[in-house]
């Protein structure tokens, strides 16, 4: 048995307002170490927000959120930021690229807040751009890549720490039919790696083909809120 790296219970989320605007409901979610777990649904239907409540860049209205067995609300926000840090990893699917950077320096990035030395940080993001299958781009800027290697790049950075969970948010909603089958084929990879991957996807047919698929609507998890 497997532990819980990611545990919602009975959470919502509320925009202040006349009326507030409730975009999550009593949503109960459970992810276990180790899964990979596709979250679909109608824009609008709360995938963001709740992929950013699991990656603690939000907090709930009410309910609880755990991660890696913390309950979020326990942790002040440094506390908080340095969970964040240690255990998860995004990918966006703006990518959120610096221009000025190249690839090696983007993903270098990623090791910026883990005491980890400006050369062993080159050394270890080249390595990581190897494993995405970007060793030969490792000095090109944003601007002369594609969209799937920008997205490789962003994958890049978000592992090189070695975190337990990666989340990602539409990852492939700005690439290609074959771009999009890399990301996924990467974010399988990683998985079969042992790190635990969540990502909201539009995708339904690349979609199917994950192990499992957490349904929402209207705030609601309809479906596959239990593994
Ligand atoms: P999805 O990712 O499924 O498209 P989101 O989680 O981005 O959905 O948004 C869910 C709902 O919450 C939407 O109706 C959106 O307009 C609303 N929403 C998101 N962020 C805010 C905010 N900061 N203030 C008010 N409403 C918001
Ligand atoms: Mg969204």
């Amino acid at each position: 048995m497997s532990m819980n790296v990611i545990e919602l219970r009975d959470v919502t989320k509320r925009y202040p307002g006349t009326p507030p605007v409730e975009v999550l409901t009593s949503v109960d979610l459970r992810i276990r170490a180790g899964e990979l777990v596709g979250i679909v649904g109608p824009s609008g239907s709360g995938k963001s927000t709740l992929l950013h409540l699991m990656g603690t860049l939000d907090r709930p209205s009410s309910g609880q959120v755990c991660i890696a067995g913390q309950d979020v609300a326990t942790l002040g926000d440094r506390a908080l930021s340095a969970l964040r840090a240690k255990t998860i990893g995004f990918v966006f699917q703006q990518f959120f690229l610096l221009d000025g950077m190249t690839a090696v320096e983007n993903v270098a990035q990623g090791l910026l807040y883990h005491g980890v030395a400006a050369a062993e940080r080159r050394r270890r993001a080249s390595a990581a751009l190897e494993r995405v299958g970007l060793g030969h781009r490792l000095s090109h800027r944003p601007a002369q890549l594609s969209g799937g290697e920008r997205q490789r790049v962003a994958i890049a950075r978000a592992v090189i720490s070695r975190p337990a969970v990666i989340l990602a948010d539409e990852p492939t909603g700005n690439l290609d039919s074959r771009a999009s089958d890399e990301v996924f084929s990467i974010l399988a990879e990683l998985n079969g790696d042992g790190t635990t991957v969540v990502v909201v996807t539009h995708d339904r047919e690349r979609a199917a083909g994950l192990p499992r698929l957490v349904e929402m609507l209207d705030g609601r998890v309809l479906a596959g809120s239990a593994a």
